[in-house]
Order: structure tokens, then sequence, then C-alpha cells
């Protein structure tokens, strides 16, 4: 069987001496010495002076939303995880979708000026598959309409755009490190960002807006993540490099069996100045029925992809619909395939191989 994805999994022995510690300590959450540890080693990585560890991706949106005092309406993009849309309804705002760029997939930034109005607060976009958006144009528009950016980085990681992490982008960042994602703490998540206040309030926010024993200061949420949660991200951590390596070599396998076909793959937006980090396989088919048939041909094969992302959020039945043409077109039409770093060169090109038939 070869599954969509799978989670990394380090040396099993090296996480059991993590958890002897933690046993010996009796210190199992609330700001233990793990999550500091993978805290200060990620900013170091990351080379951004705040970021806060966080118990899942989601809430990372919604505290990053909090933290800016954002209630009204805010531009998005519909080509994302579900967590994006949801989160801003979650916390009282209005999705304003922008439609999406055909070749990058990430939100058109020519399109974002003609959705502002007077309500409009932010702008919250995702770094679809770890490919940057057009950090620079929309940070224009930011700035020239008093906005404020929030990037939903939960597959940026390891990507870097101008030399620097693509978290470094917009007032807050926020990743998920979910088991699937590319770096994870089985679940997990983290908001990012170069502004001291912020990461100030967003540090209350995560401990319930406790300013001490006895003292709070405004209505916080329970954001924080566990000591076992840390062990795993700091031994993920080590094998990063060779991750990404991995996802690499299996991704120009799939391209070079691919080439001549159909298929379209998504153009990394920023050329030499993006450097990738091949977190997804994604192509886009001609049309929808080729799709279908391929993937139910794979399954018979037990080869699972998946329709990442399906369906496209501005038809959620909780959002004012208005139409996304390029979106609700590519939603039809795009598969992730198979990713992970136990996959093999021989899986890829038995997946390939299989692919081809109907390509
Ligand atoms: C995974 C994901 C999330 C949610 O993160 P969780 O850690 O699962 O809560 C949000 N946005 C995008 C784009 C994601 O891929």
């Amino acid at each position: 069987m070869i599954p969509v994805t799978k989670p990394y999994l380090p040396e099993r022995e090296a996480y059991e001496a993590y958890v002897k510690d933690i046993w010996q300590r009796g210190w199992l959450t609330n700001s233990g010495p793990l999550v500091n540890e993978l805290e200060s080693r990620l900013t170091a990585h990351l080379n951004i002076p705040h970021l806060l560890l966080l118990n899942n991706g989601t809430i990372a949106l919604q505290i990053a939303l909090k933290a800016l005092d954002i209630k009204g309406e805010v531009i998005t993009t519909p080509f994302s995880y579900v967590a994006t849309t949801s989160s801003i309804v979650w916390e009282g705002s209005k999705p304003v979708f922008v439609d999406i760029d055909v070749n990058t997939l990430n939100i058109d930034a020519t399109k974002i000026e003609a959705a502002i109005t007077p309500n409009t607060q932010a702008i919250l976009a995702t770094h679809v598959y770890g490919n940057p958006c057009d950090v620079e144009a929309i940070d224009k528009i930011a700035k020239k309409h008093n906005l404020k950016v929030i990037y939903d980085a939960a597959h940026a990681f390891g990507t870097q755009y101008k030399g620097e992490s693509l978290y470094g982008y917009g007032d807050i960042s926020t990743a998920s490190f979910h088991a699937t994602k590319l770096f994870h703490t089985i679940e997990g998540g983290a908001v990012i960002t170069r502004s001291k206040p912020i990461a100030d309030k967003m540090a209350l926010l995560r401990n319930f807006g406790h300013t001490s024993p006895y003292t709070f200061d405004g209505a916080g949420i329970n954001g924080k993540t566990s000591e076992f949660h840390a062990a795993m991200g700091l031994l993920v951590l080590n094998d990063m490099q060779k991750i990404i390596a991995k996802r690499k070599e299996l991704s120009n396998r799939y391209t070079q069996n691919l080439a001549g076909s159909a298929l379209v793959r998504p153009t990394i937006f920023g050329g030499d100045n993006t450097v990738y980090n091949y977190a997804y396989y994604p192509v886009v088919f001609p049309n929808e029925k080729l799709l279908l048939n391929l993937m139910k041909d794979l399954e018979l094969h037990q080869i699972y992809t998946r329709r990442y992302f399906y369906p496209s959020l501005n038809t959620l039945n909780y959002v004012d619909q208005v139409p996304c043409p390029v979106s609700e077109d590519i939603c039809t039409r795009v598969l992730c395939l198979p990713l992970y770093h136990t996959l093999t060169v021989e899986d890829v090109d038995l997946i390939t191989r299989l692919m081809r038939k109907h390509l």
C-alpha cells in the first residue's frame, strides 16, 4: 500500500531517551525545558526573532487574527485548506475571496485591490504547497490601504525567499506542525513575527491571558504544547536537511517520469529568488474525468492520492459565495501524488508507469 503521505519518524530510541528525561523531571507541559529548547532552536534555524510554539496550526491562525484585533472583512484565498477560511469565520470576521493566479495557484495579488472596502482589515493568504505568495506586491497593497497581513504558512517550512525564511514576511506567519507536514511535532503549530509587541500579545493569548498566577490581561485561550510534542520536534528538526533532500529527489523523479505528459505543474514564484521546500507534489489534469479515472485506477493498485485542495473554499456553506472561476476550476483538476520520506524511487516509477497509461 502506498498512502499519499506518511509522518516522518525519527529513531525510536532517541525519542525514548527524551521520554525517560520527561519522566524524571515530571514536567509534562506549561513551558517545559523541551518546548523552550525547540522554540529557541527554531528561532535560530529560521533566523526570525519571535516564534511561539502552539498546539496546532488552526489555533495559530486564530491567535494571529485575535492578536491583530481583526474584526471585519479579511481578504483571503479560496485555494487552501478549510482551516484558513473557518478560522476567519470562527473569529467573527468575514472572508472575502480573491481568486488565484492560474500559474502559482496562490492568491492573485493583482486582484486584491478591487476587493478592498472600508471594512477590510487584513489579508490572509496561504503559501500554497510551500510556494511563496507575491509577498512584495501584497506588502505594498497592505501599506497603501493600512491593512494587516497574515500568511498561512502551514506548508512553508524550509522555503526561502530572497535568502530569508518565508515565515519572515507579513505581520504574522502561522505554521502547522501536524504529523503530515514537512516539519512536525505530531500535533503542533506556531506563530512567527518580527514584532516584539505582537509576540508579547500572542504569548498572553496562548496562555489564557495570564500575566501572573492570579492576574489576567484579555481573553486568552489554551494554545500550549507539551514536552512530548517538543521532543518529537527536536528530533525531526535534526533531520530536516535529509528530509528535504529526499523529497527533492523524489519530486525530480516524478517530473522526469511525467515529462511530456498533459499534466501541468504549478510555477514556483520568485524564480532564482526562491529555494523551494518540496512539501507536496501537485499535478493539474486537463480535465476532472481524467483525474477521477486515474485516481480510481491507482486505488485498485492500493496507491492513494489526495484531491488537495477540494472543494474551492468560496463554495463552503457558511461564506458569501462569490465566484472564483480559476480556483473552482483548478480544484476539480488538481491532485497531490504520494510524497514522504520512506517512499522510494521505485515506488515513484511504479506510480508514474500506471499514470502513463492514462496520459
Ligand atoms: C494543515 C493546515 C492547516 C491546519 O493546521 P493544523 O495543525 O492541522 O491545525 C491550516 N492551513 C493549511 C494551509 C494547512 O495545510
